[in-house]
């Protein structure tokens, strides 16, 4: 059973004058242990369809099923509750907590799912070492690079040992070594943990590194190459 599968996903903004196809039926699925890149020029609906798949957004039409449950019908409070168990997010612009530690913005999704205080900061502690950070455990996000910080917001969306991982445009403001460093880690994370990831990108050595690549434009795939 895929982990992801979209069914004749459709997101249509409409004002009195046009209607935009953010995302025109999209119908993927998606393995566990796929390390896969949503990609296309900016405006194509990459950012649009990874919202909804990830539950942040609903769609106009169609269904998300994540480990064959229909979640499209899951109401808002639901989904919140959905996302936490089951989904980790990386941001564009890291969207780390200032005033929390490295380990406390790692541990903190773990306080929301209620996990004890000792596991939570053994694993917060386990996963910065794995992204590379276990020495940082204590800095707070203004002390660390880019780079850093986005590798951080990786670990946090570990923490709460999701389904899979949605990375939009994770490197989009790094600069170019610390972009292939933070790709190198998410993909050792992939062949060592079989993590699932699902990132967007527009930065032509971020894709090569993808092992299947959907290409977006309009809103619509127009092509699904698997390596
Ligand atoms: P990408 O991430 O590939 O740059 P987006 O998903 O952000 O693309 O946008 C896809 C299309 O949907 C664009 O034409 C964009 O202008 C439009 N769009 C995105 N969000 C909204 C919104 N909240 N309201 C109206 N149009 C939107
Ligand atoms: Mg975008």
């Amino acid at each position: 059973m895929p982990v992801i599968e979209t069914k004749s996903l459709f997101k249509i903004y409409k004002d009195q004058t046009s209607e935009v196809h953010a995302v025109h039926d999209v119908n993927i699925s998606i393995e566990k242990g796929e390390f896969t890149a949503i990609v296309g020029p900016s405006g194509s609906g990459k950012t649009t369809l990874l919202n909804l798949i990830g539950g942040l957004d609903f769609p106009t039409s169609g269904n998300l099923f994540v480990d064959g449950q229909d979640i499209s019908q899951l109401k808002p409070k639901q989904m919140i509750d959905f996302r936490l168990h089951n989904i980790g997010f990386v941001f564009q612009s890291f969207n780390l907590i200032p005033v929390l530690s490295a380990k406390e913005n790692v541990a903190f999704v773990m306080e929301l799912q209620g996990r004890k205080k000792k596991e939570r900061e053994e694993r917060a502690q386990e996963l910065l070492e794995a992204v590379g950070l276990g020495n940082r455990a204590n800095s707070r996000p203004s002390k660390l690079s880019g780079g850093q910080q986005q590798r951080v917001a990786v670990a946090r969306a570990l923490a709460s040992k999701p389904k899979f991982i949605l990375a939009d445009e994770p490197t989009a403001n790094l600069d170019s070594k610390s972009a292939e460093k933070l790709l190198d880690m998410m993909e050792k994370l992939n062949e060592k943990e079989n993590i699932t990831f699902v990132f967007s990108t527009h930065d032509p050595r971020i894709m090569t590194k993808a092992k299947r690549i959907i290409t977006l434009e309009d809103g619509r795939i127009i092509s699904d190459v698997m390596k």
